[in-house]
């Protein structure tokens, strides 16, 4: 009963001009055949606006919103220089917002109470959450992806409570699965997605049951149908994929 959502994660690319060339593309081969997911894309904050009051002029076909890739921690406002808030966000248009992606933990020092005060923050702006979890290559190896992957979301789950990820979804994104061209194999997802429903029925069973949980690393239109049909794989986390209207259709028309 829960419906397959894909978002897609631009990370720092677009400009206004492909902002605006992707929203035609996508609305128009949305046009021509519905796709019956719900999806959404995330983009560099910087162009929100390219996308947001032409969606409230003329909805996509289909439940399709748009959102941010990161936010503040800091409520409110202030002396934060740099920061983008959760209000501002949902000033833009925001829908979606991911939280604790990789590469804001590794390259960024996001630690897990940082990533839950963010998506406490984005929950309590009106944001709806996509928490990003995964594992390294070497935590795999060493036979920690269990406990990693538990880890973070407990962190959320204490400080933001299981309706911060109700109202969003939470993303397994094993990090050498990510930009590689080679996604995790259905045999390595389908054990983590069954640890992370755990965690989240164990938080609130029914809450717990009805919260989407996507898979990101590599997905194309090529084999978004096999690893989407997994039990508790609700969708999917699309990153350079996601940059061709085009590929992004056929994934969210593969769902
Ligand atoms: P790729 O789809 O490019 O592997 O990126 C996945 C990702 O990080 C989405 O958030």
């Amino acid at each position: 009963s829960r419906i397959p959502l894909v978002v897609g994660n631009w990370k720092m690319n677009g400009s206004l001009a492909s902002s605006d060339a992707w929203l035609r593309e996508f609305r128009e081969l949305c046009r021509k055949d519905a796709v019956r997911c719900e999806s959404g894309l995330c983009v560099p904050s910087a162009y929100l606006l390219a996308f947001t009051p032409k969606l409230d002029s003329e909805p996509v076909a289909g439940e399709f919103h748009v959102g941010a890739e990161d936010v503040s921690d800091r409520v409110g406002t202030g002396a934060f220089t740099g920061e983008v808030s959760g209000d501002m966000l949902r000033d833009l248009g925001a829908w979606w917002c991911i939280v604790g992606h990789s590469e804001r933990r590794t390259l960024y020092g996001e630690t897990d109470e940082r990533v839950a005060e963010k998506v406490k923050a984005a929950y309590d702006a009106g944001l709806h959450p996509i928490l990003c979890v995964g594992e390294t290559l070497e935590e795999r190896n060493a036979g920690r992806t269990r406990e990693v992957v538990l880890r973070q979301i407990a962190a959320v789950l204490s400080v933001a409570g299981i309706e911060a990820l109700e109202a969003g979804a939470v993303a397994y994104e094993p990090l050498w699965a990510i930009g590689t061209g080679v996604a995790a194999g259905t045999d390595q997802i389908e054990p983590v997605h069954a640890v992370i429903r755990g965690a989240l029925e164990e938080a609130d069973p029914v809450k717990g049951g009805a919260i989407r949980i996507l898979y990101g690393g590599s997905v194309k239109p090529q084999n978004a149908a096999e690893i989407i049909a997994l039990p508790d794989v609700d969708g999917a986390l699309v990153g350079g994929a996601s940059l061709d209207a085009g590929n992004f259709y056929r994934i969210c028309a593969a769902v």
